[in-house]
């Protein structure tokens, strides 16, 4: 209980009231009231107290007037006296996870615990032909891609425009939505799936893992674009470059050309997931450039037929 507004509130009283002998003594807790006057003053107190803890609906209003002036108060909290420090940095830290809670920031700050980073290949991100393909990837990750719901939250959509997505999947057109969950690239998920299964294939078989570590890496590339195993929390992020770190396997005793195969591997997961992401999006354009000519040739129309366009 902050007390402090009590305590100013009987420092005030004192100087108020005059008082004949102005000393504050201590006296031995749980004495015989009969044994002094301050034994027994002290045994009233405490008395008091008790019947409170049994009757705590009968509770003593905070004297606010002795509050310093700019007392913060918070709804459901009451007055913050003290520990302001602390209080502002637990609300802080509150709307913050708030917004992590529905920002792609949520994504950056799991990345390091659950995923392997830095596995993409450089030269992905620094050769033009295969920039289009990182361009998705760069902007999920810094939460930009202007899917229908970035663009919704942004008052950027026209009023005839719905944040659903292009290929009547009836969902909200979210990164996740586009590159998990839309019917409408479900092949270009499958083809990629094939071609990462057959290069991981491919690999596997010139290295000498382990049986267990060969079914393992087989099994996740089969199901590696899809929302389950084998990524962490069941969220996929194959769009963002990353790995799950559960897949590491332990190359420090291995040849050297071993470890370069082993790296081969994560390239091939993080190539094949960013060139499908790349893919997914330049048929989202596709499909955003002719809905937007379908709208344009709509209200041309109808503005011949002598209709007012809406
Ligand atoms: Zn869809």
């Amino acid at each position: 209980m902050h007390g402090r507004c009590f305590d100013r509130w009987i420092q005030s009283l004192m100087k108020d009231i005059p008082i004949r002998h102005e000393q504050i003594e201590w006296v031995a807790g749980h004495q015989d009231p009969a044994a002094s006057k301050e034994a027994a003053l002290n045994d009233r107190a405490d008395r008091l107290a008790k019947k409170a803890h049994r009757r705590p609906d009968m509770t003593m209003p905070w004297p606010t007037w002795a509050m310093d002036e700019y007392t913060p108060h918070v709804e459901g909290l009451g007055w913050i006296e003290s520990s302001l420090r602390q209080h502002v940095d637990y609300f802080m830290a509150r709307l913050q996870l708030q917004h992590l809670k529905s920002s792609t920031i949520q994504r950056l700050g799991i990345t390091d615990v659950n995923y392997m980073t830095g596995k993409a290949p450089a030269y992905m991100f620094r050769h033009a032909p295969s920039q289009y393909s990182v361009m998705p990837l760069w902007l999920s990750k810094s939460g930009q891609l202007p899917t229908k719901a970035l663009l919704e939250e942004r008052n950027m959509l026209s009023e005839e425009q719905s944040s659903d997505c292009y290929f009547a999947c009836q969902q909200r057109e979210t990164d996740e939505h586009i590159f998990l969950h839309c019917k409408g690239m479900s092949v270009l998920r499958q083809e990629a799936t094939k071609r990462l299964q057959a290069n991981i294939q491919k690999i596997l078989d010139e290295l000498d893992l382990t049986e267990h570590q060969t079914n393992r890496l087989t099994e996740a590339a089969t199901c590696y674009f899809d929302d389950g195993w084998p990524w962490p929390l069941q969220q996929n992020r194959y769009w963002l470059a990353n790995i799950p770190s559960h897949l590491k396997i332990e190359i420090r005793d291995m040849t050297i050309e071993q470890q370069s195969l082993v790296r081969r591997l994560w390239t091939t997961f993080t190539r094949e997931g960013v060139q499908l992401a790349g893919r997914i999006w330049a048929k989202r354009q596709q499909a955003a450039f002719k809905d937007r000519q379908l709208a344009l040739r709509n209200s041309a129309d109808s503005a011949d037929n002598g209709d007012i366009p809406i």
